[in-house]
């Protein structure tokens, strides 16, 4: 049995079914991901966690125990709210004590672990501001620290960058995945943001309609998509759709290209798993090609996307800068190693 255990959670509410069957196993100092779009139940599934919400059905256990029907108190798990829910009549350090004590901790370790706390989210001698008197990133390392002091078995952090700048977010990203590693702490992260998801986590749990759709780690979730849904919500995707003839023979673009196929099916393939070749390179044992013409190039910094045009459709190739570009209009081949070749049924609308 893994540390946390989630078995079958189900939560309703009226009709609709925000959390659908979810089970999840893991394990002590793990960084996990869940990872949807909105609505898709992240947020219900780590308060059904948190204990904020009570799970219609399902089981939920930690370090052996069922902690299902426990209160959020007795828990012992660290909740970082999107908007940081921080006291604003309150200094940091009193903010980041509140859980101490609650919890009836004697005030000279409160005194010693508050500081503690502060250094380790870089706010030493910071703590008498109030929240008001700090930037967005400094709140967000507030929310932080008051969630780790209490020394939780589980980390939950709920969309907790998504008020932050760009720039500031990656910092962020970086320096609380180094403070889950040392602490080594259990870390439940709830986002939409797969840049996000790939670089905080060990694993990613991927959510469709309430469901996991897939579990793994970031290669697993891009390279090998289980399903259409994760293909297309994570990195980008040449969709191009499959004809097939009587004889079951099949082909992209009016090009024949034989692939294991159902009868209504799209190849996916990243675009930065293709390339561009002369149309006279012969095709090799392992490769997958398609002719077209290339319709523009466009220069993105470290790499070039190409798009290529052909039997009524569009591709882009992604091609590191630096290698040679075929001129707009030039015939091309589009060549990619066949074991990159993803296929999906065509969903019902
Ligand atoms: P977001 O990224 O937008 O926060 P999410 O993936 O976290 O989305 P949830 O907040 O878990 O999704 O919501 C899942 C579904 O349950 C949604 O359809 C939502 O409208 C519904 N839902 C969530 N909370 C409630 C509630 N208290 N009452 C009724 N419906 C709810």
């Amino acid at each position: 049995m893994s540390y946390l255990e989630l078995a079958g959670l189900q939560k309703r509410y009226g009709n609709a079914v925000a959390v659908d069957d979810v089970s999840l196993s893991v394990e002590q100092g793990e960084s996990v991901a869940l990872l949807g779009p909105s609505g898709c139940g992240k947020t219900t599934t780590l308060r059904m966690l948190a204990g904020l919400v009570a799970p219609d059905r399902g089981a939920i256990s930690l370090d052996g125990g069922d902690i299902t029907r426990l209160p959020p108190h007795r828990r012992n798990m660290g909740y970082v709210f999107q908007s940081y829910a921080l006291f604003p009549h309150l200094t940091v350090a009193r903010n980041i004590a509140f859980g101490l004590e609650e919890r009836g901790v004697p005030r000279q370790e409160i005194a010693r672990r508050v500081d503690e706390a502060l250094a380790l989210v870089r706010l030493a001698g910071l703590g008498q501001r109030r929240p008001k008197e700090l930037s967005g990133g400094q709140q967000q390392r507030v929310a932080l620290a008051r969630a780790l002091v209490i020394r939780p078995s589980v980390l939950l952090l709920d969309e907790s960058l998504s008020n932050l700048d760009a720039k500031l977010r990656d910092a962020m990203r970086h320096e609380i995945r180094s403070i889950q590693r040392s602490l080594g702490i259990t870390t439940l992260f709830v986002t939409h943001d797969q840049v996000e998801a790939l670089t905080m986590c060990d694993r990613i749990a991927v959510m469709h309609r309430g469901r996991i759709a897939q579990i793994g780690n970031a290669e697993d979730i891009y390279d090998r998509p289980a399903t259409r849904f994760v293909a297309e919500f994570v990195g980008r995707a040449n969709v191009l759709p499959i004809q097939r003839d009587a004889q079951g023979r099949t082909s992209v673009w009016g090009q024949p290209l034989p692939l294991e196929a159902p009868e209504d099916g799209d190849l996916f393939v990243r675009p930065q798993r293709m390339r561009i070749a002369p149309v006279s390179e012969p095709a090799g044992e392992s490769a997958a090609r398609l002719t077209g013409r290339v319709l523009r190039s466009v220069f993105v910094g470290d790499h070039v996307e190409v798009l290529v045009e052909g039997g009524g459709g569009q591709l882009t190739v992604e091609t590191p800068s630096g290698t040679t570009i075929p001129m707009e209009g030039a015939e091309v081949a589009v060549v990619w190693p066949r074991a990159e070749s993803r296929v999906f049924a065509r969903e019902a609308p």
